[in-house]
C-alpha cells in the first residue's frame, strides 16, 4: 500500500523544532512513499513564517537529496480567515506550491489557541460557540478559494472551554452538509489529522461520522495527516484513520501534484 504523510512541520513553523532533514530522514525509515511539508503561515503578528524566497530554494535541493528514497511535496498550511481573504489568496498565488492546507486556526480573527478565552466569552452557550466556528468556516470556504483541502475542519472541539468539548456532526448537519457541499462543489477535498489521538481525544480530526457524512455526499478527496511537530509524531495512527475511511467508503487517499489530486489505492 501507498503511504503518504501529508501533513506536518519543521523548525520553520514557530511551532517545532525540528529540522527538516529529522523529518524526511524518520519518514524514510518508517518506510513512507511520500510526505508533505506544510509549515505554518498565519497572519496574525503573534506567528513568523518562512520567507518562501529562502525556502523554496532550501526545499528543493532536500527533495532533489532525498529523491531515491522519498518523494516530497512542497505544502504548506495557510491559517485561513475570511476577513483577511485577500491576504490568503495573494499569498497563495505567489509560490509554486504543490499542496496547501487551508485551515481555521482562527476564528473572527480570534486565534483559538492564543484568544481561546476571549472568544468562548462571546458566546453563552458551546453551540453558539461551535455554531459561530462553522459559520466562518463556511465563509472562509466561500471567500479564500486557494487552497486544496480544509485542515483539521472539526478543531473547535480541541480548543473549547467546557466539561464536555466533544462535537458531533449529528449536532451541527446543516452547517457540515453546506460546508461538505461546498467543498465537493469547489473541488476541494478535507484531510483526516491524526493529531486528535495525541491531543487525548481518542479521534481523529475530523471524527469519523464527518468522514462518513463526506462520502455519503459524494467527496472524494481526502488526505491522511499526522501534523507532527517532531519525528516521532510522522504518520502515527495511521492504521486507524485507514480503518475510518474504508469503513466510510474510500478506496483512495489523494496524493497532490501542482495541486492536482492523484489518487492512490488504499
Ligand atoms: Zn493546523
Ligand atoms: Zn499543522
Amino acid at each position: 500500500m501507498y503511504t503518504a504523510d501529508y501533513h506536518m512541520h519543521t523548525n520553520a513553523s514557530s511551532d517545532s523544532d525540528a529540522s527538516a532533514e529529522s523529518m524526511i530522514e524518520r519518514a524514510i525509515e518508517l518506510g513512507l512513499d511520500e510526505i508533505a511539508l506544510t509549515d505554518h503561515v498565519d497572519f496574525d503578528d503573534r506567528y513568523t513564517y518562512p520567507d518562501y524566497n529562502e525556502y523554496i530554494p532550501k526545499f528543493l535541493s532536500l527533495r532533489e537529496k532525498y529523491e531515491k528514497y522519498i518523494y516530497i511535496v512542497l505544502g504548506v498550511e495557510i491559517g485561513l480567515d475570511n476577513r483577511i481573504k485577500d491576504k490568503v489568496n495573494d499569498f497563495a498565488k505567489s509560490f509554486p506550491f504543490d499542496f496547501i492546507i487551508g485551515s481555521s486556526h482562527s476564528v473572527m480573527l480570534y486565534d483559538l489557541y492564543f484568544d481561546r478565552k476571549k472568544y468562548f466569552s462571546l458566546f453563552r452557550t458551546k453551540k453558539e460557540a461551535y455554531s459561530c466556528y462553522f459559520e466562518e468556516l463556511i465563509k472562509n470556504i466561500e471567500t479564500c478559494r486557494t487552497f486544496n483541502v480544509y485542515g483539521h475542519i472539526d478543531f473547535v472541539n480541541r480548543y473549547g472551554v467546557y466539561d464536555d468539548n466533544s462535537l458531533s456532526y449529528s449536532d451541527y448537519t446543516d452547517y457540515v452538509d453546506t460546508a461538505l457541499r461546498l467543498l465537493i462543489e469547489k473541488g476541494k477535498g478535507i484531510e483526516i489529522n491524526t493529531s486528535g489521538f495525541r491531543y487525548g481525544l481518542g479521534q481523529p480530526h475530523p471524527s469519523a461520522d464527518f468522514v462518513r457524512r463526506y462520502r455519503e455526499l459524494g467527496g472524494e478527496i481526502i488526505t491522511v495527516g499526522s501534523d507532527a511537530h517532531r519525528p516521532e509524531d510522522i504518520a502515527k495512527n495511521f492504521s486507524a484513520a485507514y480503518s475510518i475511511l474504508k469503513e466510510a467508503g474510500f478506496v483512495y487517499a489523494a496524493s497532490f501534484r501542482k495541486q492536482k489530486p492523484v489518487f492512490r489505492k488504499l
